[in-house]
């Protein structure tokens, strides 16, 4: 398997999604540039080609509901990355929140981080010791 990924633009996707044809049209095109491209490097990979998926940031919105197709959270800069974001809300009581929005930068093993975090809370308002083991 091959993933090739870029920057891209969010407005593009979204307003060209609303046109199907030419959204797919487009999707075929960057598919067909990337394996020509891929070609020059390994010779006689596109006969190989099996299967084929291109995914937009309107993909990753669909599925996520990330703001703007978004893959990850904050943009880890040096400002976000020492910056603490609450788990609770204002006037929302036994509200938590975990995952990639609370973390900068986010990721699978950051946000399972984030739920650890949530669990210490809880344990702390109940006045529970937070414990771990170890799965068998
Ligand atoms: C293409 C791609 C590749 C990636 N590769 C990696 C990688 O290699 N390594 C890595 O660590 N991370 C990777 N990530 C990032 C990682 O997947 C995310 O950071 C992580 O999954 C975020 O977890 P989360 O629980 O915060 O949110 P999500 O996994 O996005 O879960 C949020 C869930 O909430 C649901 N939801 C949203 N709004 C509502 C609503 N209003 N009502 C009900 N449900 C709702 C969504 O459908 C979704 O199921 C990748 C992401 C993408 C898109």
């Amino acid at each position: 398997m091959i993933q090739a990924t870029f920057e891209t633009d969010w407005d593009y996707w979204n307003s060209l999604h609303a046109d199907a044809p030419r959204y797919q049209a487009e999707k075929e095109r960057v598919a067909a540039e990337v394996l020509a491209r891929l070609e020059a490097h390994y010779p006689g990979l596109a006969a190989q080609v099996e299967v084929t998926d291109v995914v937009t940031p309107y993909t990753t919105w669909r599925y996520t509901l990330n703001r703007r197709g978004a893959y990850e959270g904050w943009l880890p800069t040096p400002e976000v990355i020492t910056t603490t974001i609450p788990r609770t809300l204002p006037g929302l009581a036994d509200f938590y929140m975990a995952g990639q929005w609370v973390i900068p930068g986010g990721g699978v093993p950051t946000c399972l981080n984030s739920g650890r975090d949530v669990v210490r809370i809880l344990c702390r308002r109940d006045g529970r010791p937070f414990v771990t083991s170890r799965p068998r």
